[in-house]
């Protein structure tokens, strides 16, 4: 038996059989064939560039006609790559000479282009090694798709993903895998993986050193998603006793949905309102499972990211109309598109930046590609109608943004007028408060918006300049230092005194114990991850007001996270000591 500490991601305890996602995704490396079995194999890959090809047209026409041509440009160039009569010619020799799969077959060309490109002293032409990854991982999918997971792992057996990290473009996959839970090398607490595997209730630990080292598919594994703990090959006392504590774990979380339909008041009479974040309909479905009062965040970059090119506008209205329909009392706040980051679409003319954070995402991408995000405007304004439906703004950082983003929305609104199209005229306009400037001048932005939504995953992760998605730097992207409630004071004063409304719908509010202090400091909307919803109410009916004001007045008086963090774990102990079994507090 051999236990590793890591990050608590989400919450939860797993126990399965490890699957370790490099060999899900790729095949088994190094795999022989029969010789009577190359021209099955050599056809087999034929086909596979053939589907790929065709796949890519259908992008490319795609990506023209609603991007432009220049960005289309990029896939034209991963058709002829396709084609390219050298790579081809080197994978059918493999297969051919060696006898291995195509799946190892392209492997191995990638890996002996990637060293030939590795010396190519020009920063353009040797980054261009990315289009042959690209192409190669495009034509591997291709070939396993025809050979789903199922022939690797039962149906009806749940799984622990271990890979070295993941991206939310795999995430969102997941479902079909029955992953029972997830480790990783790396990835922090609020990266946009961590946030998928909560919102979808799986149990995840990262920053686990030299995990592919020691882990190989088949190996049992326990998780325990609320410390940070992974157990390889545990003795079966230890495996019993997990299972065990698996079982209460999920018992008391079942529980707790029970509180469903009771409001969520305070005990000296506050009303507090719990909305969901969503990131696909089956939030939206959960949300109304928890009983949610409505979907207080929308990620609509998971309608792109789930789709093999850009959705147009009627998959779009269609999409969000879904969600609106599904959602409690069809009321969505809908955010727009907001890609860079960790969050890449190969359309948008993504390109390796230093510091991807930073850079050219979210927002800052509507100068360039004006009626890419017309397109969704109108579609989120057209699917308004079906509900109670605000649109919300991320990332901004200057008043001059959001007056470009209003009179954006008013021109798409417009056209729309224009056009005799339908569309809810009377739809709130919000911006998310998450870059530090944006939090400073405030008061600046008040004016031109009708509410603000918080989002603290990035506004700590700017304010701690500590990558919300890197495990080295994740004991200081933690919610609990001095500045993140002295920011936030200030943030909430301002909206108090222009009466303008406020949501939090950072990873946070679903920390019972930052729930306490960020109720103290004023906030009476918050939203979060549905699976939090129940726990999060049991915090709300236990917390009287005077004891949250109370708590804040303490906090913001203190010196460091390790004196605030003690400060509310312990509170949180004495309010609700339910909660501290189910959550990383
Ligand atoms: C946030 O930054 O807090 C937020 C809610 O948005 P996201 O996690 O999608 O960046
Ligand atoms: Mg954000």
């Amino acid at each position: 038996m051999d236990m590793k500490k890591g990050i608590a991601i989400s919450p939860g305890i797993a126990v399965a059989r490890a699957y370790r996602i490099d060999q899900a995704l790729t095949g088994t490396t190094g795999e022989k064939i029969e010789t009577s079995m190359v021209p099955a194999e050599l056809a087999r890959f034929d086909h596979a560039c053939e589907r790929a090809a065709q796949d890519l047209d259908r992008i490319i026409q795609r990506v023209a006609r609603e991007v432009d041509q220049d960005s289309a440009r990029i896939f034209h160039s991963h058709r002829l790559l396709i084609r390219d009569p050298a790579l081809n010619a080197k994978v059918k020799s493999l297969i051919i000479h060696q006898h291995v799969n195509a799946v190892t077959g392209l492997r191995q060309t990638l890996q002996d282009y990637e060293k030939l490109f590795s010396k190519i002293e020009d920063d353009y032409l040797r980054e261009r090694i990315a289009d042959i990854r690209d192409v190669t991982h495009r034509l591997v999918a291709q070939l396993i798709s025809a050979q789903k997971p199922e022939n690797v792992i039962k149906e009806d057996e749940s799984i622990i993903i271990v890979a070295q990290e993941i991206l939310p473009s795999q995430a969102v996959m997941f479902n079909r895998f029955q992953v029972g839970g997830i480790v990783t090398e790396s990835g922090g607490t609020t990266g946009h993986a961590a946030i998928l595997a909560r919102s979808m209730g799986i149990p995840a630990v990262s920053g686990i050193q030299d995990l592919l080292q020691d882990v190989k598919t088949g190996d049992l594994l326990v998780i325990d998603g609320r410390e940070g703990l992974v157990v390889l090959n545990p003795g079966p006392e230890v495996e019993s006793a997990y299972r065990k504590m698996q079982r209460e774990y999920v018992n008391l979380r079942d529980a707790l949905v029970e509180n469903r339909d009771i409001e969520a008041i305070t005990p000296d009479g506050e009303k507090i309102e719990l909305l969901a974040n969503a990131n696909t309909v089956l939030d939206a479905a959960a949300a109304t499972g928890v009983g949610a009062a409505g979907i207080g965040l929308f990620r609509t970059e998971f309608v792109y990211l789930s789709h093999s090119s850009v959705p147009n506008e009627e998959e779009q209205v269609a999409a969000y109309r879904n969600i609106i329909e599904t959602a409690p009392h069809n009321r969505v706040i809908i955010r727009t598109l907001d890609l860079g980051g960790d969050k890449q679409v190969p359309y948008l003319g993504s390109h390796h930046e230093a510091n991807p954070f930073m850079g050219w995402r979210s927002i800052r991408l509507t100068t360039q590609y004006p009626e890419f995000f017309q397109t969704q405007i109108r579609a989120i304004l057209r699917a308004a109608v079906f509900g109670k439906v605000s649109i919300l703004f991320p990332m901004v950082t200057t008043l001059e943004e959001v007056i470009r983003l209003s009179r954006l929305l008013e021109n798409t609104k417009m056209d729309l007028r224009r056009q005799n199209i339908p569309f809810a005229e009377n739809t709130p306009f919000g911006v998310m408060i998450e870059v530090p400037a944006a939090a400073i001048c405030i008061d600046q932005l008040l004016d031109e918006v009708d509410f603000i939504s918080i989002g603290s995953n990035d506004l700590i992760q700017y304010i701690m300049a500590a990558d919300r998605d890197n495990p080295k730097v994740a004991h200081l992207c933690e919610p609990f230092h001095p500045s993140i409630y002295r920011i936030l004071k200030h943030i909430i004063q301002e909206c108090t005194s222009r009466q303008k409304p406020v949501t939090l719908c950072g990873e946070m509010s679903a920390r019972p114990a930052c729930l306490l202090a960020l109720m103290g400091l004023g906030i009476r909307r918050f939203s979060m991850s549905p699976a939090f919803i129940p726990t999060a109410k049991e915090m709300v009916l236990a917390t009287s007001l005077t004891e949250a004001k109370r708590s804040i007045e303490q906090i913001l008086k203190m010196k460091s996270s390790q004196e605030i963090r003690e400060h509310l774990k312990n509170r949180v102990r004495q309010l609700c000591p339910k909660v501290t079994t189910l959550d990383t507090l």
